[in-house]
């Protein structure tokens, strides 16, 4: 596996969404690529940091209508995930 591999894995890996097998190959890649091993404790990190934070309000219709209008095109481009 490859560290461009293991990125591509990495929102699965984290989110516990893959088969054994996947999981097996990114945990053998963290184990010898320093790079990859910080790389995803950083991100385990920020996801459980992030799923800690309370629900907030959702936002006034009028400001997410803009959001959207703002992002949107932007979000266009990208292939779908
Ligand atoms: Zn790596």
């Amino acid at each position: 596996m490859t560290c461009q591999e293991l990125l591509d894995l990495l929102h699965d890996y984290v989110g516990n969404e893959l088969v054994i097998e996947s999981r097996t190959t990114v945990e053998v890649h963290i184990s010898g690529c320093l790079q990859c091993g910080t790389l995803v404790h950083a991100y385990t990190h920020t996801v459980r940091v992030a799923r800690a934070l309370p629900k907030c309000n959702p936002l006034p219709a009028a400001f997410e209508a803009r959001l959207r209008a703002m992002i949107e095109p932007e979000l266009k481009d990208k292939p779908a995930e």
